[in-house]
C-alpha cells in the first residue's frame, strides 16, 4: 500500500518509500529529563506513535531508535545558556544523575498511560560521549570547526547549504546578528564541545579538547546514525526543532560524512495554550499526572490528539477535553452491543488505510470509526474491524471490550435478583417499586435500560 508522508526536506506530501524493502529506521527526538514532560511534548510522542503503528499496519518491520537528553541541552538554543539539567539539579537540590533517571521513569509511564510503544532503542546521551567524541573529530578533521574560550564550534559559514532545511535567511541572520554573540563568528555557530570552565558541574568529561561535555545537537547526530546508519529513513520532532536543533544534525552528519542524514523529516505542530506555546520553561505547563488527578483517563487526551491532523496546532481547552472524554466513554458504551470478533470489513479496511497512509489522517479516522459503529455492518464484523483500526489509534478498544463483556458474563446473583424482581415489578405496573430497584442496580455499578426487548443491562 502506498504511504504519503509531509517531508519538510522537500516541503510537501512525498510516497514514502524505505531504503531497505519492508525495513524502517525511525529515529525519535527523545525527551530532555531536566523536568515532566509536559502534555504539548506529549502530543508529538502521540502523532509518533501513530507514524510507527502507521508503517507496522502496513508491513513494515521499523526499528525505532529514541534518545534521552539527559546533558547539553541548554537553556538558550543560541548556546549562551546552561545546561537544564545541571539547573535542575541544582535548584532541586539532587543528584544530576539522579535527577534525569527521576524524569526518564516519569517520562516512560506517561508514555505507558498514553499506549505510546516504547522504542526498540533508548540511547542515552551520557552513554555515547565517546560516540560524540569521535563525530566531533571528524567534523574537526574536515575543517568545520573552531575553538573559542568556552567550547569547540561549529563554523556554519563553512558550509554553504547550512540553513536551506530550515528556509533560514541567514544573510540577514548575520546582519542583525546580536552583540551577544560571545566568540562566536557567525550567529548561526553552534557548540559541539563546552569546556567546563571555572564552572561546577556534575557531569563531565574529559575529551581531546579539554574537560566538559558536548553539545545537545552532536548527540542525535552520533546516535541516530550509530543505530541506524547514514542516511536512515525517517527522522521526527516538533516543529521547533527544524530551524536550530536538526539544521544543525543535518549540517553535522554533512560535515563529518558528506552525507545526507536521513530521507524523510517530520515535524508535528504545536500544543498551544491560550495561543502561547506549551513550554517547561514557559511555566505554562500542565502535565498528564494533572489530567489524571482531575479524573480524566489519560487516553481521552489520546483521543483528543487524534482529532486534530498532527501538522495543525491544536488549542487545548478543558471544555475540548471534556468533549474527548465524553466521546471515548459513548465509544466504551458502544462496545457493550458487540457481538464477539470474527471477520474484518474489507471496505471499511480499505477506506482506513486510505486516510491512516494519506499523511497519517486521524480525524478522518476517528470519523470512520464513528461511521462503522452507525453502520449496517453485522455485529461481530464491526467488532474485528474496530480493534483492527485501535491497532494504531491506541484506544484500548480491545480491553475495555473484554471487561465490559466479562462483567456483563458475570453478573452477581444479587443484580440478576434485582432485575427479576424488577421485571415482575414492571409487569404489575409497580413503577415505584421498579424505579427504586433501578436506583439499587445504578449503586451497584449497572445501568438498566427498558427496551422493547425487556429490560437491558449495561456496566457504567
Ligand atoms: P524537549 O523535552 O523539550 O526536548 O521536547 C520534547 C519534544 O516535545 C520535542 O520533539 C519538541 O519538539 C516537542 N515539543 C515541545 N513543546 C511542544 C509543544 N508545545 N507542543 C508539541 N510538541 C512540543
Ligand atoms: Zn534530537
Amino acid at each position: 500500500m502506498k504511504i504519503v508522508l509531509y517531508n519538510t526536506l522537500t516541503r510537501q506530501k512525498e510516497e514514502f518509500k524505505s531504503i531497505e524493502k519492508n525495513q524502517v529506521g525511525l529515529y525519535t527526538c527523545g525527551p530532555t529529563v531536566y523536568n515532566y514532560a509536559h502534555i504539548g511534548n506529549l502530543r508529538t510522542y502521540v502523532f509518533e506513535d501513530v507514524l510507527r503503528k502507521t508503517l507496522e499496519f502496513n508491513g513494515y518491520k521499523v526499528n525505532h531508535v529514541e534518545n534521552i537528553t539527559d546533558v547539553g541541552h541548554l537553556t538558550d538554543d543560541a548556546d549562551l545558556g546552561e545546561d537544564k539539567i545541571e539547573i535542575a539539579a541544582k535548584k532541586e537540590k539532587k543528584d544530576a544523575w539522579e535527577l534525569s533517571k527521576f524524569y526518564t521513569q516519569a517520562f516512560r509511564r506517561d508514555m505507558k498511560s498514553l499506549n505510546i510503544q516504547e522504542p526498540h532503542t533508548w540511547c542515552r546521551a551520557t552513554d555515547h560521549i565517546a560516540e560524540q567524541i569521535a563525530t566531533i573529530k571528524k567534523i574537526e578533521t574536515n575543517g568545520y570547526t573552531y575553538q573559542t574560550s568556552d567550547g569547540i564550534y561549529f563554523d556554519t559559514s563553512k558550509m554553504p547549504d547550512y540553513g536551506k532545511f530550515a528556509n533560514l535567511d541567514i544573510k540577514n541572520l548575520r546582519a542583525g546578528a546580536r552583540v551577544d554573540m560571545g566568540e562566536k563568528k557567525n550567529p548561526t555557530d553552534f557548540a559541539l564541545w563546552k569546556f567546563s570552565g571555572e564552572k561546577k558541574r556534575q557531569m563531565e568529561w574529559d575529551s581531546p579538547w579539554g574537560t566538559g561535555f558536548p553539545g545537545w545537537h552532536i548527540e542525535c547526530s552520533s546516535m541516530s546514525t550509530k543505530y541506524l546508519g547514514i542516511p536512515f529513513d525517517i527522522h521526527c520532532g516538533g516543529i521547533d526543532h527544524i530551524s536550530v536543533h536538526h539544521t544543525n544534525e543535518i549540517a553535522q552528519i554533512w560535515a563529518a560524512d558528506k552525507k545526507p542524514m536521513a530521507r524523510f523529516w517530520i515535524h508535528g505542530e504545536f500544543l498551544v495554550i491560550d495561543k502561547n506555546r506549551m513550554g517547561k520553561s514557559e511555566g505554562n505547563f500542565i502535565t498528564l499526572q494533572t489530567l489524571i488527578d482531575k479524573g480524566y483517563n489519560p487516553l481521552a487526551y489520546r483521543y483528543l490528539i487524534l482529532n486534530t491532523h498532527y501538522r495543525q496546532k491544536l488549542n487545548f481547552t478543558w471544555e475540548a477535553l471534556d468533549a474527548a472524554q465524553n466521546a471515548l466513554e459513548k465509544l466504551y458504551q458502544s462496545l457493550i452491543d458487540l457481538d464477539s470478533p470474527a471477520t474484518v470489513s474489507d471496505n471499511y479496511y480499505n477506506d482506513f488505510l486510505d486516510v491512516i497512509n494519506d499523511d497519517l489522517n486521524t480525524p478522518k479516522a476517528l470519523a470512520l470509526m464513528w461511521d462503522l459503529l452507525k453502520s449496517e455492518c453485522p455485529l461481530e464484523m464491526k467488532t474485528k474491524t474496530l480493534f483492527k483500526f485501535d491497532e494504531i489509534l491506541g484506544l484500548n478498544l480491545e480491553k475495555e471490550y473484554q471487561l465490559t463483556k466479562s462483567k456483563l458474563d458475570n453478573i452477581p446473583d444479587k443484580i440478576k435478583n434485582l432485575l427479576t424482581t424488577r421485571a415482575t415489578a414492571r409487569n404489575q405496573k409497580n413503577w415505584g417499586l421498579s424505579d427504586k430497584l433501578r436506583d439499587q442496580i445504578d449503586q451497584a455499578g449497572y445501568l438498566v435500560e427498558d427496551t422493547a426487548d425487556g429490560q437491558k443491562l449495561s456496566i457504567k
